[in-house]
């Protein structure tokens, strides 16, 4: 399996990107913690239900129940698949238990990297579907038709965890865990950065090249 895992603090547009990547080329798939928790939760399993109280506060998910639901959904997955995790790992025990439980380990990680100034605007006008996860952004990536996704016609909400103070307070939990992150990838010489602050198609095709898609 080849696996490349998407870092960066919420907002920094990895969803957005691993979405297009996946629509762009068909050799990948695409998981994100972030919305498999938001499925368990709004279908009742009960993973959603352990998960929702840390959600809510913006705090993170315990790492067991993280990793659980990781090798789920890996697990059967053909050995040539080509996977993009998106919002996985956020700690480091994760990003260990990743490489040590699998045959294969992650081949590339990339950090979507953005001055903090932008982040914060950046999650406060996030709006995302509430059908297909799409996100969108009430000045920067406005919708066509107000309150409601291009792609699926869902209707767009701000979601609970982006409110401004759940969302400074998971800005803080990523700044926490994040350089002991990129520490450990860029140590293994599998870290490749991305800056992040610029227009969404130039980024596309920087990552279609360092990906070889
Ligand atoms: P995201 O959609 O990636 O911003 O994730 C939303 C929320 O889900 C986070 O604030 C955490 O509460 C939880 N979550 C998602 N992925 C992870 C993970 N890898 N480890 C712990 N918690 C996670």
């Amino acid at each position: 399996m080849n696996l490349t895992v998407f870092l960066g603090a919420p907002g920094s547009g990895k969803g957005t990107q691993a979405r297009r990547l996946i629509t762009a080329s068909s050799q990948f798939l695409h998981f994100s913690t972030g919305d498999m928790l938001r499925t368990a939760i709004s279908e009742k399993k009960p993973v959603g239900a352990k998960a929702r109280v840390f959600m809510e506060q913006g705090e993170l998910v315990p790492d067991a129940i993280i990793l659980e639901m990781i090798e789920e959904t890996l697990t059967p997955l053909h050995r040539d698949t080509r996977v993009i995790l998106d919002g996985f790992p956020r700690t480091l025990a994760q990003a260990t238990a990743l490489d040590l439980k699998r045959t294969t380990r992650v081949n590339l990680c990339v950090y979507f990297q953005l001055p903090e100034k932008s982040l914060v605007s950046r999650i406060a006008g996030r709006i995302t579907c509430e059908r297909c996860e799409e996100s969108y952004h009430l000045q920067f990536i406005p919708p066509v038709r107000a309150g409601i996704c291009d792609k699926c016609q869902g209707t767009l909400v701000q979601r609970a965890d982006d409110l401004e103070s759940v969302a400074l307070h998971r800005f803080e939990i990523w700044q926490e865990q994040n350089e002991a992150l990129l520490k450990y990838y860029n140590e293994a010489n599998r870290l490749c950065e991305v800056n992040a602050d610029r227009d969404p198609d130039i980024i596309q095709q920087y990552l279609l090249n360092v990906l070889g898609a």
